[in-house]
């Protein structure tokens, strides 16, 4: 994380102030600006933590406050330890302990050994606006409080940035679901997440997730999920970006589109490539089509590159289904409640059966794509390719980016379309 102080704002900010709540330092206003409240209880958190208590949040800080970024705390053993007391402490539950370290044996503690004690929150925040950085806080909390997880990367942003993956489950099936692979669309990733959470937490406990037992649904198939395809895009549309080379070349795109408000409108990836038009199914159409309503070169959206797969996050993404194979695919996007199902005239054996569920399920609407996007897109590859199931999921309703506010709500409806998917074919 950035330097953090007097002043600063955006996202980081925001995960800041959610960080000295959790802590128990504040009822701070999570509104990304740093102001005297923020300076106030960061001061009270660095002298309880014997550091110096600048009000400013550097490396020294932002490493004690890793536990309530991640979501545990790295306890070391300490003579008369117990799960049951380590639990008090941290508030969480012995059960809980006991998930987190499956290798721990609670009547035989060794002094000096480390264990893993989830904190008693969710790992995935659905109040703040996001940013890469909170993206790989949350994948190292879930890897360390729920241990079956697989956390790895299939590629990098054009920034440098990890391409995560997270995969649950032992069975034979392969089901793939990502999000953001539009910039303006970031809400995706923690809808995503927060389903991956409730989901393994579900797993752990014998639970069920929309009514469906998620050791039935995880014993028949295996998840992978890529939570965020544009990392670079999701910090500039948030404001974690706001200076350097990429942000400035950005915003030259951008001033050539003045009726697309910047950040706010940019879908695209850093370069200003469309990753959602970089596929091979009919790229030269989509190219035809997208030049013709005036966008030729790089852009805030609909832009389909210099060539198929030129962006290396639509690249990863290639690469890694190709490797995968899946028997379905789900793309999560924003807005408009609607499941897209089938690419041109094909229509992969199943496919209507299990979208038309999908909208049963959800109250979303199963329709076809506009013809001026037909193209080019992942699903379309996706179905073009294998003749399986895959779907684009247009979540929520209201103007790109939707505000984080209306996570709840679009939770709720998007819940039983992810569960369902696990158990579909
Ligand atoms: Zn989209």
């Amino acid at each position: 994380m950035r330097i953090l102080r007097m002043g600063s704002t955006g996202p980081a900010v925001e995960l800041l102030q959610l960080a000295l709540n959790r802590a128990g330092f504040g009822a701070l206003a999570t509104d990304g600006i740093f102001g005297p409240k923020t300076e106030g209880a960061l001061r009270r958190f660095q002298t309880s933590r014997g550091l110096v208590s600048d009000g400013i949040a550097g490396r020294d800080t932002h490493r004690a406050l890793l536990p309530w970024y991640t979501g545990y705390v790295l306890h070391r053993i300490e003579r008369g330890d117990s799960f049951w007391k380590l639990a008090e402490r941290y508030g969480t539950t012995a059960e809980n302990i006991a998930l987190a370290n499956p290798g721990a044996q609670p009547e035989n503690l060794q002094i000096g050994e480390s264990l893993v004690v989830p904190l008693p929150f969710p790992v995935v925040p659905t109040k703040i606006n996001w940013s890469a950085a909170l993206l790989e806080y949350v994948m190292r909390g879930l890897s360390a409080r729920y241990p079956f997880l697989q956390v790895g990367e299939i590629g990098r942003s054009v920034m440098g940035k990890t391409l995560w993956s997270l995969t649950l489950g032992e069975g034979e099936r392969e089901i793939l679901y990502n999000a953001e692979h539009h910039a303006n669309e970031w809400i995706t990733t923690p809808l995503l997440l927060t389903f991956a959470e409730e989901l393994a937490a579900a797993f752990a406990s014998g639970g069920t997730v929309d009514g469906l037992s998620a050791q039935e649904l995880l014993a028949g198939a295996r998840l992978t999920l890529i939570p965020a395809v544009n990392p670079d895009g999701m910090d500039l549309v948030t404001g974690e970006l706001r200076q350097g080379e990429f942000y400035r070349a950005a915003q030259n795109i951008a001033n050539a589109y003045p009726d697309i408000p910047f950040p706010d409108g940019w879908k695209a990836n850093i370069r200003g490539t469309d990753l959602n038009l970089q596929y091979p199914a009919e790229w030269e159409r989509a190219k035809e089509i997208k030049c013709g309503l005036g966008v030729c070169s790089p852009a805030p959206a609909d832009y389909v590159g210099p060539a198929p797969l030129s962006a290396p996050e639509s690249r990863a993404m290639y690469d890694y289904t190709l490797a995968l194979s899946p028997a379905l695919t789900i793309s999560l996007h924003t807005q408009g409640e609607v499941i897209y199902w089938r690419y041109g005239e094909c229509e992969p054996e199943g496919a209507r059966e299990i979208g038309e569920e999908f909208a049963r399920r959800s109250g979303y609407a199963l329709a076809d794509v506009p013809g001026e996007s037909s193209f080019a897109g992942y699903r379309d590859w996706f179905i073009e390719r294998w003749e399986r199931p895959g779907y684009t999921v247009e979540a929520g309703l209201g103007q790109n980016p939707l505000p984080i506010t209306d996570f709840d709500g679009i939770y709720e409806k998007l819940r039983p379309i992810l569960a369902y998917g696990l158990a579909a074919l």
